[in-house]
């Protein structure tokens, strides 16, 4: 496995053979089995495979956790390289964002809404970073998780409207035993807020199990979706949303394709999760 911060070397290996099919993905470390689970099947589906770690300044705002957030680089290095990774970009801020840098991405609707609202700048900084590394690596295709599931709209839209050459892979999101989205962040939680949190993902299967059996009520969904989480005195709702999946806006009436996500903290640690119902 190479493990480079030189974009000419990512380049000149992404184009010793051009024929070689490359499956890229991004990553900011901290690495648990929801990377991995990206990169079996990019290494599925591809010659050769690449991954990047890097904490992007450009997605956190001021008071957020970018100088905390975890980064065990040789433990993340030693997993991918045992998952079968070929290349590993690890740049620093100063490669990413030289002196002088002044450039924007965004993709401007579907930023605003959940994440977006309650983080205004974090999508400008996603889809920066991640059309900066589309072309450095001009990969075949590129993986991401459902976890994030607004930023994979976000990128659907960004590769669309860019023309950008690839296809975006969207894997499912991993579990723990209990439930639990796989997240770097979950490290930060306490043993009682660890316990607490099951309560994101029995909320949403509750939520999923009223619309299946006919619900269609979008009050009814997020009311009983904070009542569950209100319910656990750790947790505090930042937000709880029905929301149609390919524009993001709140639904009244629930039909089509839904996105059911929600964020919230326990102590000061953000997090995040979310179901996609299809055809209601
Ligand atoms: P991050 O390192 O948190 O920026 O995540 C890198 C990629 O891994 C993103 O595409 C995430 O959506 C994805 N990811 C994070 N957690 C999970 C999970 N539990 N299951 C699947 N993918 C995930």
């Amino acid at each position: 496995m190479v493990v480079t911060d030189n974009i000419d070397q990512i380049r000149q290996k992404r184009w010793q053979d051009p024929t070689v099919s490359w499956g890229l993905v991004p990553t900011m470390g901290a690495l648990h089995d929801g990377h991995l689970a990206l990169v079996k099947k990019a290494r599925m589906e591809n010659e050769r495979v690449a991954a990047s770690i890097f904490v992007n300044p450009t997605q956190f705002a001021a008071g957020e956790d970018l100088s905390t957030y975890p980064r065990p680089l040789e433990r993340d290095l030693a997993m991918l390289d045992a998952a079968g990774v070929d290349l590993v970009f690890t740049p620093t801020a100063d490669i990413m964002y030289p002196a002088g840098f002044q450039s924007k991405v965004e993709v401007t609707r579907l930023s605003r809404f959940l994440e977006g609202a309650s983080r205004p700048a974090h999508f400008a900084g996603v889809t920066l970073i991640v059309c900066k590394l589309f072309n450095i690596f001009q990969p075949t295709r590129a993986y991401f998780g459902q976890k994030d599931a607004q930023q994979t709209v976000i990128l659907n839209r960004m590769v669309q409207d860019l023309n950008l050459n690839l296809e975006l892979v969207i894997c499912p999101t991993q579990r723990a035993s209990d439930g639990l989205a796989l997240s770097s962040r979950n490290q930060y939680l306490s043993p009682a807020e660890r316990a607490a949190a099951t309560v994101l993902n029995q909320a949403l299967q509750t939520a999923a199990k009223l619309i299946k059996e006919g619900e269609t009520r979008g009050d009814t969904i997020r009311r009983t979706m904070g009542e569950l989480i209100s319910g656990e005195p750790l947790a505090r709702i930042d937000y709880v949303s029905a929301a149609d999946l390919n524009t993001l806006e709140e639904l009244d009436t629930l039909k089509g394709d839904v996105l059911l996500s929600l964020a919230v903290f326990f102590g000061q640690t953000r997090l995040i999760d979310n179901v996609m119902m299809y055809d209601i």
